[in-house]
């Protein structure tokens, strides 16, 4: 229980769920139908958002490392991929139903005493066997049905770099140790979806496979944890909500040699983030064995040395980061009313406090990065805000919104986590100067509206989040 209250009764799963639908950020997949379990859709706010996270992520891993490349690889693979990875045989999970009220559980995931006892912790029914259920989706490709048309949707990005391999060394030059990294969509036939947008039958990864030679892999290993662990700080990510959970032998999955999670608290506890592993020579050799290609890596600068390169991998959750973003911007706090100078109407503010939600985002991240608001839509205030707005939006995504009172119209903007508000008004018209509000310390100052880009991409990169 302690841990759920650092939340002091703020984000729950069900404000965020209730408020990501209400702005746009994410809907129920088909929800005219019902809903389909384990999917969801993006709406515009929420595809800016997971476009800035996998930005940021992209930058990270190609941009500001010169010895990591990208690739894009397609969901459809060859379905012998499947069995050189294991996944056929391991991609598994316990799986027990209960024989009264037919509620499927991941025994893994019941207590030991109910599975002992083979008793249903919703109903007390009886529960089946242990049964293995494999998570890939499989479907068929071509004009048949057959064993022989059998094919898997993907149930991670990885393989799609490890029998890319040797392309990518040969077309690209490149030597170990390098990385490549992909960003794509992995779908799992999970047997619980619940919370949210967590754990999804469809969702996106951020894959990025480094490629060493054995015996530098444990140094490696932990220099890419120190890095993932620096990544999420840079973001602005509340640290004390992040930590590291070192998986036990029983845990590790059959590729891996070490692993680590990076786990974050979300509102229903610890939970997986993102997996930093080892996965040592285990993938290319079996792609080797399967393929009866050589996977073997000749080291030119050093006699011809030949070998199967190790792999240490970071595979975060892409959508799994949008939750973690939301929930970490998630805030309601108790403010006074916002302040808005010269206007005589229109602004609303009369009540002395006020309750307002406000994600706190990143700008980098932020969907909408500046909102134009010109105070009232007459007297020629509206054409100018459009201006400053066609101005901006060159350089940043845009907001411009002239409906209702000037404070409401901060609330609608903190509550879509927007930075920055730009007010136009009288004065504005008189000397060219703007209101620059900002989200988090709601302070407004007046900027001349010529120094506006300036000063928002100042603003930007040196910004702090203050709660
Ligand atoms: P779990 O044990 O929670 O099922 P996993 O250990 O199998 O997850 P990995 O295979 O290591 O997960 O996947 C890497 C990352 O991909 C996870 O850290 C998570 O962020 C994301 N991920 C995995 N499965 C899902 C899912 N069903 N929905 C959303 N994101 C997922």
């Amino acid at each position: 229980m302690s841990e759920l209250n650092e939340y002091n009764g703020k984000a729950t799963m069900e404000k965020i769920t209730s408020l990501a639908k209400r702005r746009g950020f994410v809907f129920q997949s088909s929800e005219i139908y019902g809903g389909q379990n384990g999917a969801w859709d993006y709406g515009p706010l929420g595809v800016e958002l997971k476009n800035r996270i996998a930005n940021a992520w992209w930058k990270e891993m190609t941009q500001l490392h010169d010895n990591i490349v990208g690739l894009d690889a397609a969901i459809l693979m060859h379905p012998r991929t499947w069995e050189a990875s294991g996944h056929v045989e391991n991609f598994t999970d316990p799986l027990v139903d209960c024989k009264k009220c037919k509620t499927r559980f991941r025994a893994d995931m019941i207590s030991e005493e109910n599975l002992a006892e083979k008793k249903c912790p919703d109903c007390g029914g009886e529960l089946t066997d242990t049964r293995k259920f494999n998570l890939m989706f499989k479907t068929n490709i071509g004009p048949t049905e057959d064993t022989a048309s059998v094919i898997y949707l993907r149930p991670e990005t990885a393989q799609g770099i490890y029998v890319n391999y040797k392309n990518i060394v040969q077309s690209n030059r490149m030597k170990i140790p390098f990385g490549i990294a992909q960003i794509g969509k992995a779908f799992r036939n999970e047997i619980v979806t619940k919370n949210f947008i967590f754990r999804t039958c469809e969702f996106e990864q951020m894959e990025m496979q480094y490629f060493v030679k054995p015996g530098t892999d444990e140094e490696t290993f932990n220099e890419w944890r120190k890095q993932r662990w620096s990544y999420y700080e840079k973001l602005g990510v509340k640290m004390d909500h992040l930590r590291w959970h070192q998986h036990g032998p029983d845990e590790l999955a059959h590729y891996a040699k070490d692993a680590y999670d990076i786990q974050y608290l979300f509102p229903m506890g610890w939970r997986e983030l993102e997996g930093v592993h080892n996965r040592a020579g285990y993938d290319l050799g079996r792609h080797s064995q399967f393929s009866g290609k050589d996977m073997q890596y000749i080291d030119q600068d050093n006699n011809n040395e030949r070998y199967i390169p190790y792999i240490i991998e970071t595979s975060a959750g892409l959508t799994r980061n949008v939750l973690m973003i939301l929930c970490d911007a998630y805030d309601e706090e108790q403010v006074a009313s916002d302040k808005n100078s010269d206007s005589s109407e229109g602004t609303a503010n009369g009540t002395a406090d006020d309750w307002r939600t406000v994600l706190r985002f990143h700008p980098n991240l932020a969907p909408v990065t500046v909102a134009i608001l010109p105070l009232m839509k007459k007297d020629g205030l509206a054409e100018l805000a459009q201006d400053i707005r066609a101005e901006l939006k060159e350089d940043y995504a845009t907001d411009y919104d002239q409906a209702g009172a000037i404070g409401r119209r901060y609330r609608r903007q903190d509550e879509a986590g927007t930075p920055f508000c730009v007010t136009v008004d009288y004065q504005s018209k008189e000397d060219g100067t703007v209101t620059l509000r900002f989200r988090d310390s709601m302070e407004q100052v007046r900027v001349p509206k010529t120094e506006l880009a300036a000063r928002l991409k100042q603003e930007i990169k040196t910004y702090k989040r203050i709660k």
